[in-house]
């Protein structure tokens, strides 16, 4: 472990007596696991929060996503994006599916919906894209191209907690949308995860598939796993979920700052989703930046400068998937220009609830002082 002061998040934590509310509720209700009381609840209060209408929780996103594959009977070939956590592509894989890797744009680092088409073969099943930092995918082209192909739209939609499109939640569009309340995400669950769907029917076959496939006390009609969400996790959340509000705001708040200190800063570039993309509402759940040639130094001695002085900023996502050391060879001569060169410029910066102003002055300070050393 790095020796370092300011991580690059710290896990939203309520009141300890908040929480203890919820932990009497358990040790009363004598359910610790199997859709309790609180399971339900959380379900409930989320679906009223986000303004969807159909979720499943599930123990955590990765999980979400696996049983989104197989529950919609994904099979064959998946377009996907290669900037994002490796969790994605491993759904996939796992499934015996074949990523099919297409570029992103250098605007906001979600898929090329521009070059989605041209990947598309008799093999191809789906579309699984990645609102990466909360950042939109271009929805409604995507939407278009799905129907158009006859394709299931998948989004990982794990940094989408709250987002709003068009008055809409980011995670509403598409087939299934997953998003993960890891304790590293903008809300947690400590770890832990929800699919929001269209078909109402799904309910069914998400709640039989996170518990072995099991339907009734006889009836086993899939072949599941388990992924059921234990009430211990369902606490954690409803006691963060009365806080997500202010949470969200505190990141705002943290986030307008950065921009207002590194806007005049020559060769660091970020991207204000909420004022580029229509009406829509952001949960700032990351501050990425992009440092470029005019910065004077590049990302990586930056990186390494920032963790000598205590802060560990993190190069998400570099590399990217079709780098790793488990994909490489099989993906080696697949072209995405823009993916890699975003890759080489990202940094993301410390933000979290909590973090006082004189932190993000001084992560602030050093990225000038780098600068101009
Ligand atoms: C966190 C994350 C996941 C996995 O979610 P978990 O809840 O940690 O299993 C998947 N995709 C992306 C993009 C993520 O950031």
């Amino acid at each position: 472990m790095a020796n370092y002061r300011i991580p690059v998040t710290k896990p939203l934590l309520p009141l300890k007596s908040e929480f203890e509310k919820y932990l009497d509720k358990i040790y009363e209700s004598g359910y610790i696991a199997n859709n309790g009381p609180l399971h339900n609840e959380l379900r409930e209060r989320l679906k009223e929060y986000l303004g969807v209408r159909n979720l499943t929780l599930m123990v955590n996103g990765h999980s979400a996503l696996d049983i989104a594959l197989k529950a919609l009977n994904i099979k064959g070939e998946v377009i996907t994006t290669p900037f994002t956590f490796v969790s994605t592509t491993h759904a996939l894989t796992l499934n015996g599916i074949k990523p099919v890797f297409c570029d992103i744009k250098s605007t906001d680092f979600t898929i090329d919906e521009d070059k989605i088409e041209e990947l598309i073969t008799p093999n191809t099943t789906a579309i699984m894209p990645v609102h990466v930092y909360g950042y939109r995918c271009n929805v409604e082209k995507i939407e278009e191209i799905a129907k158009r192909h006859n394709l299931k739209v998948i989004y990982d939609a794990a940094h989408a907690f709250g987002v709003k499109y068009k008055g809409k939640a980011l995670a509403d569009f598409g087939d299934v949308s997953m998003i993960s309340f890891h304790a590293t995400k903008v809300f947690n669950t400590i770890e832990g995860g929800a699919l929001v769907y269209q078909d109402e029917k799904l309910t069914r076959v998400f709640d039989a598939y996170k518990n072995f496939g099991i339907e009734g006390p006889e009836i086993t009609e899939y072949v599941g796993g388990n992924a059921k969400m234990n009430e211990f996790q369902a606490a954690m959340g409803l006691a963060n979920l009365s806080i997500i509000k202010k949470a969200i705001e505190e990141r705002k708040w943290l986030t307008d700052l950065y921009r207002q200190r590194l806007s005049g800063v020559e060769g660091i570039g970020f991207f204000e989703p909420e004022k580029v993309y229509d009406d829509y509402e952001y949960n700032y759940s990351y501050f990425p930046i992009l440092v470029d040639e005019k910065y004077g130094k590049t990302r990586d001695e930056l990186y390494d400068y920032l963790l000598e002085n205590g802060i560990y900023a993190r190069k998400y996502f570099y590399p990217i998937v079709t780098e790793l050391g488990c994909y490489k060879k099989e993906f080696e001569g697949v072209a995405l220009s823009v993916a890699k060169e975003v890759s080489k410029k990202v940094l993301c910066l410390p933000l979290f609830n909590g973090m006082a102003m004189d932190e993000l002055n001084e992560v602030c300070d050093l990225l000038e002082n780098f600068k101009n050393e």
